[in-house]
Parts: C-alpha cells; structure tokens; sequence
C-alpha cells in the first residue's frame, strides 16, 4: 500500500487557486497512491467573507472527470474539510447527511478571543497569557465537541494555533486545567476519529507537526488509530510535502505508518464501490 495525501485544496475552496488536474499530475509524480481533495465548507453565516462559497455540485462534476482522467494512476478522493462550530451542529450534520464525500476533515480554525492567524497576534500570546489560555481552552473543549459528535473522519491539524506564533504559546503541560481539556480532547479523537499528521510547516525551522509528537504519543496510548497525511497543500508545489518529517514523526510516537486510504473512506461516499472492487482485485 502506497502513499497518500488525504488533506488538499483546490480553486473549488474559497482561500486557493490551483486545478485539480495539475495537483493529480503533481501527485502522480511524486508517485502517490492516492490523494482526497478537502475542500473548505464553511457554514457559518457570521463569517460573510467565507460563508457557503463551496459549490458541491461544482466540485463534484469537476472531481468526476478528473478522476476518470487519472484513473489506474492515481486515486483520487471527492472530500471536504468542514469549520466546525459547537452551536452550528446541527447544520453541519444536515449539509453532510444530504451530500455524499468519501473523506470528512473537520477542522477548528477559530479561538475566538485571539485570532491565531495573523502572526502579529504572537505578541499579544506572549504578553497576556491569561488571554493565550482562554484561546486554548476553548480550542480544546471546541475539539472535543467536534470529535464526539461524530460527524468527522479526521481531526484537522490539532494544534492549528502553533502555525503562524510557534513556541509563543503558554506550556501546557502541568497546567492543570489545560492539561485535562487537552486529554479529553485527544481521548474524544482516539474513540470517535482519528488524527490528520499535518505536515504544512514542517520544513520551516522552529515549526513543530500538527499535532506535537506527545501529543500523538498519548492519543496512541489512548488505542487511537493510525494517522492519516496531510499537506494541506494549496498550491502544485506543496503536493506531499514534508512527507518524509511527517513519518518520522509519528514513527517517533510509536506508529509503523500512515493509514491507508482505504481504510478511512466513507461507505456512502462515491468511491466506495470502485475501492472495494479494487481491494478484490
Ligand atoms: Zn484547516
Ligand atoms: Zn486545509
């Protein structure tokens, strides 16, 4: 079984640009087994700069055909990556009831009292931790909703907050009460998902994997499956990248190697069919 690549974008999700077709040919390349593309969905209406602006029936009939192109090459997987809010549930659950993918990511990519994605942000981290653990707290308790609910395959790239402001973040363990939310969060992956490897800043120096090693290490321990990997990739050049990091990481929290594909497709997602007859050969 060969590697995959099961967190990508395309021009389909509201933050990239690049086509499908080149990031397959990317893929083929560099000699992948299979890629999901998980386009962003975002469902929440008080964010009007990226609100609903995935087109499913759009994406899907591009998906079609290029995965017709590319078929006995490459596997390529129709997927989403779903913003999860607690109180937004319920819409989630329906929008994902009603439209079929083979791989659902869901993603926390808010801390509401500091917006993690501007880097400037570091500094206020760095000077107001009571501030910096408010953030965490609702992050790790915001992941454990979205894990128990059920709703998601693959936890995205826990530990998110550390992209842009690594090692500005205050530690985490023995502190008590961060210590616990994290644990109930990695225990609510391990039972009801799994963890993405996001491998996004990994060559940078300083970065650290999404999730940490020890915190891979205790969701192992904790009977948590096999990691899937992801680059995240939003551009041709970023296809697989870091691959190479990114199994040395989980190897370092106890894993022999990355899930594969077909074990963590949806039945009801449109390649399931196609992927069994494949598994018989
Ligand atoms: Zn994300
Ligand atoms: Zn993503």
């Amino acid at each position: 079984m060969g590697i995959s690549d099961l967190h990508m974008h395309t021009c389909a999700s509201w933050d990239c640009s690049a086509e499908m077709r080149d990031m397959c040919e990317q893929a083929v390349r560099l000699g992948l087994e299979a890629v999901a593309f998980t386009e962003h969905v975002e469902l929440n209406p008080d964010d009007d700069h990226t609100y609903s602006t995935f087109d499913y029936h759009k994406a899907r009939e591009i998906w079609e055909k290029v995965r017709d192109e590319f078929r006995g090459r490459l596997v390529v997987l129709f997927g989403a990556e779903v913003s999860y809010w607690p109180h937004l549930e319920a819409e989630i659950r329906r929008y994902l009831e009603e439209r079929p993918f083979d791989l659902v990511i869901g993603s926390i990519h808010h801390a509401p009292v500091i917006d993690f994605w501007k880097p400037r942000n570091a500094e206020t981290v760095r000077s107001d931790p009571d501030r910096a653990r408010e953030a965490l707290k609702s992050y790790f308790a915001d992941t454990e909703k979205l894990a128990s609910s059920g709703l998601f395959d693959v936890v995205g790239h826990f530990g998110v907050y550390e992209r842009y402001m690594p090692g500005a973040w205050p530690e985490i363990w023995g502190d008590e009460e961060l210590e616990t939310l994290l644990t109930s969060a990695v225990q609510a992956i391990a039972q009801n998902s799994r963890l993405e490897l996001n491998a996004q800043m990994l060559h940078k120096p300083g970065h650290l994997p999404a999730p940490r090693v020890e915190v891979l290490k205790l969701y192992r321990e904790m009977g948590g499956a096999r990691p899937v990997f992801g680059s995240d990739a939003h551009m041709v050049a970023k296809v697989g990248a870091n691959l190479h990091l990114a199994l040395e990481a989980i190897r370092e929290a106890g894993f022999d190697r990355f899930a594969p594909w077909t074990g963590v497709i949806r039945k009801n997602g449109p390649s399931y069919k196609a992927a069994q007859r494949i598994d018989m050969g």
